[in-house]
């Protein structure tokens, strides 16, 4: 697996980011013959670059859902532009609208000059239904069960011969530990798991108001779901975009001493399951 966007809400180019990268939500698993993408942010414009110097092939996407951060580099994607492409595309449905209507509308007129039709691959859709399995072939199957996040989101789990990635991003903790973070991250090789805030900026602790209800988590909750699902490694993602390197490094040590095996994702980093 490959991180080609890892930041949070919005993309945060800039000298005080350049190590841990400016790009959104965007992850690949290639396994075997299968490519996965997992949301399409800004990273998915270089994942493409790549894409389109290769002969034409199929993929399969699933959004965790279709704020900002996770669809605008989608319009860029170049191999959508290209007829021979197949994409086969996941997600939910939200309260108005389906993922096929969100992923147009955003490159309707006058915000975007071509049109989600005038995308020359072969675009297929799917809506995702809670704790529905996807069988993609040759033992991969992908499942998602809804988060906790203002206006739905999916987590999913990607499986193949007894190797689980679990993907949990823009979700934010409860009182209890959330049963559906557990349940795809069960004994997982890798949770990727939102860790936006630092415990602090979530709750001050002093009466002050925090990111209590933003949809967001924090690395320490990461780290105890990571202990309790039996998970392998923590990726730390979705970085906040008022968080530059030394931030996130430090949330990195932070997370060390409560879950030794993690790391936080850093768009470039490659994970050998
Ligand atoms: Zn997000
Ligand atoms: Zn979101």
């Amino acid at each position: 697996m490959r991180f080609w966007g890892v930041r949070g809400s919005i993309p945060t180019p800039g000298p005080d980011t350049v190590e841990v990268g400016g790009n959104t939500s965007c992850v690949e698993v290639d396994i075997g013959e299968r490519l996965i993408i997992l949301d399409g942010g800004t990273g998915i414009r270089l994942l493409g670059q790549r894409l389109v110097a290769e002969p034409p092939r199929a993929a399969t996407l699933f959004f965790s859902h279709v704020h900002w951060d996770h669809i605008q580099g989608f319009p860029f994607f170049a191999p959508a532009f290209v007829p021979g492409f197949r994409f086969d595309i996941y997600g939910g449905k939200n309260l108005s609208s389906t993922l096929s209507e969100t992923l147009a509308g955003q490159m309707n007129f006058p915000n975007f000059p071509v049109t989600l039709d005038q995308m020359a691959s072969t675009m297929v859709f799917h809506q995702f239904d809670d704790g529905r399995l996807v069988d993609l072939g040759g033992g991969v199957s992908v499942r998602g069960l809804m988060l906790n996040h203002p206006d739905g989101v999916y987590g999913y789990r990607i499986e193949h011969e007894g190797r689980a990635l679990a993907y949990c991003t823009d979700t934010e903790h409860r009182d209890q530990p959330d049963a559906h973070v557990l349940e795809l991250a069960a004994g997982a090789d890798i949770l990727i798991y939102d860790a936006q805030y630092l415990p602090e900026e979530y709750d001050p602790g002093d009466g002050r108001p925090g990111k209590q209800g933003w949809g967001h988590s924090t690395y320490a909750v990461g780290a105890e779901l990571a202990r309790l699902a039996g998970a392998r490694r923590l990726v730390l993602f979705h970085h906040d975009p008022g968080h530059d390197d030394e931030t996130v490094a430090l949330m990195e040590r932070r997370c060390r001493d409560l879950f030794p095996a993690s790391v936080a994702a850093r768009e470039g980093l490659v994970i050998d399951i």
